[in-house]
C-alpha cells in the first residue's frame, strides 16, 4: 500500500490544530493497516520470549515518547518484538534502548539512565523519541510498502511538534530514507539531490512557510550490531545527541569522556 494516507483510524482530513500529540498517540495504538506487521506483533505477544513469559505484552503500535513540546526528535526504525512491542514504549526493554537512554541521561536529557517499563518514572527533557514504523517487523525489517503505509503517522506527529521542533536525529540509513519524505510532508524543504546518510551528517532544512528551519543529524543506529562491534560507541552517540540538543537550544550536561 503506497497511498499517502493509510486505511486506519488516522483522521486524514482533520483540521490543523484540532488534534493534540496525546490524541495522536491514543489513535495510533489502534492501527491495523499492515496485515503482516499486525500478525507479527501479535504473534510475538502471544508466544513471548522465555525470559518475559510472565509479561503481558503490549502487542500493538508503539506511540512516540517524550514531551509534546520537544525541541529534538530522535527517529529510529521500528519497535523490537520483545522490546517496545513488549513494554509499549519506544526503545524500552532492550539493549538498544539501554544504550540510548544512558546517553540521554549523561547529557541531562533524561531523568534516569534506564528504561524498563511504562510507569518506571522515566521522563525526557525537550526530546521525543519516535519511529517511521510503529509496529515490530519480522527480522527488524519493514518492507518499503509498510514504511510508506506508516508514514502519515510520523508526518502528523512532526507537524504537531513543529512549533517547538528544531532538530531531528535520525538513527540509521533506513530511518534517514524514511524521514526525508516525512519532513517534506510536515513542511520542510529537502534539497535535491537529497542529503546522504552518514554518521555525523548534518544539514539544515528551511521551512516552506517561512517558519523556523530544522537541522537534521545522522547517527548510526543504536542496534546491538553497531554497539557490540564498536561501530557506535557511547561517546559517538553523546557527541551527536549533544550537538543536536545544543543546536535546538537545549542545555546539556558535561559528558563522561569514557
Ligand atoms: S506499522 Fe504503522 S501503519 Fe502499519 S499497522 Fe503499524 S501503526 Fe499502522
Amino acid at each position: 500500500m503506497t497511498t499517502s494516507e493509510p486505511a486506519h483510524s488516522y483522521p486524514a482530513r482533520q483540521a490543523p490544530g484540532a488534534e493534540t500529540v496525546a490524541e495522536l498517540d491514543a489513535r495510533v495504538i489502534d492501527c491495523r493497516a499492515c496485515p503482516r506487521l499486525v500478525e507479527w506483533r501479535e504473534e510475538a505477544a502471544r508466544t513471548k520470549r522465555r525470559a518475559y513469559a510472565d509479561w503481558d505484552y503490549w502487542g500493538r503500535p508503539v506511540p512516540g515518547f517524550g514531551p509534546a513540546d520537544a525541541a529534538v526528535a530522535i527517529v529510529g526504525l521500528a519497535p523490537a518484538a520483545h522490546g517496545g512491542n513488549r513494554t509499549g514504549r519506544m526503545f524500552t526493554g532492550d539493549r538498544a534502548g539501554d544504550f540510548l537512554y544512558a546517553a540521554l541521561y549523561d547529557l541531562g536529557l533524561a531523568n534516569r539512565p534506564t528504561a524498563t517499563h511504562r510507569g518506571d518514572g522515566l521522563e525526557l527533557r525537550g526530546v521525543r523519541l519516535t519511529s517511521p514504523v510503529r509496529c515490530a517487523p519480522p527480522a527488524n525489517r519493514p518492507t518499503p510498502g509498510e514504511r510508506d503505509t506508516c508514514r502519515p503517522w510520523l508526518a502528523r506527529e512532526l507537524r504537531l511538534l513543529r512549533p517547538t521542533l528544531r532538530t531531528v536525529v535520525v538513527l540509521g540509513a533506513f530511518g534517514w530514507q524514511a524521514v526525508l519524505p516525512v519532513l517534506e510532508a510536515a513542511g520542510w524543504a529537502v534539497p535535491r539531490p537529497r542529503p546522504v546518510f552518514a554518521h555525523g551528517a548534518r544539514t539544515t532544512l528551511r521551512a516552506t512557510d517561512g517558519g523556523a528551519p530544522l537541522t537534521l543529524f545522522g547517527c548510526y543506529h543504536v542496534s546491538q550490531q553497531n554497539t557490540f562491534t564498536g561501530r557506535l560507541t557511547p561517546a559517538m552517540l553523546r557527541e551527536v545527541l549533544g550537538a543536536a540538543a545544543e543546536a535546538a537550544g537545549l542545555a546539556v550536561s558535561g559528558t563522561d569522556p569514557s
